[in-house]
């Protein structure tokens, strides 16, 4: 599987992940339609599934057009069916949700909403975590409780450390300002930091990152428990 970085709106990124064998691909998260149809009739792919990690606009902002226009598959949380425009595969957590050569497994990380879900490709050691984890950050808690976000981020970590991590947003910077503001001595963030610094210079995505990297460096990982992680979680709400 190739993986190709599909940046959309302001700062949201939208995943493909490509079956070279047969040139077919799932999109993750379309924040719109036309930057993914780009991409794919320039390299000749056919669309095969829309995967949603929850319903924000920003997420799902594609898939009526590109269900419209290839007849893609919508995958997305079973509680969120009201709320995800054409889904028709609803999918639970815990689940194995395999499709032609694609096999995820289904990971409800509610938080940030109460149907968010993350898809962990665990052949290929990747994940796609929405607004649920970030790079050095994590996402708001708009409808869930801080417990659930805290719980939540606890299933995404005790996944493999080379795990890839694919999320939502470019907030890696902005992320990092505050991470080094809270762990100013921490020799692993000070060195993500330069790797970051490096790839912006060049006008690349900071992401992948991996998991490892997030256990060392973002300090809403490495938070030891619920109150501690709150405390930064309303900080962090007003850097
Ligand atoms: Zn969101
Ligand atoms: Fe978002």
């Amino acid at each position: 599987m190739r993986i190709e970085i599909i940046p959309c709106l302001k700062d949201n990124y939208s995943y493909l992940i490509i079956d070279e064998s047969n040139n077919t691909a799932c999109v993750i998260d379309p924040s719109e339609a036309e930057p993914v149809i780009n991409f794919i009739e320039k390299e000749n792919i056919t669309l095969k599934y829309i995967l949603n990690t929850h319903h924000h606009f920003d997420h799902i902002g594609g898939n009526i057009d590109l269900k419209n226009r290839y007849n893609s598959i919508v995958v997305g949380y079973k509680d969120d069916a009201h709320r995800i425009p054409e889904i028709e595969v609803l999918v639970e957590d815990g689940q194995i949700w395999k499709a032609d050569n694609f096999e995820a497994k289904i990971i409800h990380v509610p938080g940030h909403t109460t149907g968010h879900i993350s898809f962990h490709f665990f052949n290929d050691k990747l994940i796609f975590t929405g607004d649920t984890l970030f790079s050095l950050g994590c996402g708001k808690i708009f409808e869930g409780t801080y417990q659930e976000m805290f719980n939540s981020l606890d299933k995404i970590k005790s996944l493999p450390e080379d795990t890839k991590i694919y999320c939502g947003h470019e907030y890696t910077l902005q992320n990092s300002n505050f991470c080094i503001k809270h762990e100013p001595k921490n020799l692993n963030l000070q060195n993500k930091i330069l790797r970051i610094n490096e790839k912006l210079k060049n006008n690349l995505p900071t992401i992948p990152s991996s998991l490892k990297d997030e256990i060392e460096c973002n300090i809403f990982l490495r938070a030891k428990n619920v109150e501690s992680f709150s405390k930064l979680r309303d900080l962090k709400d007003n850097f």
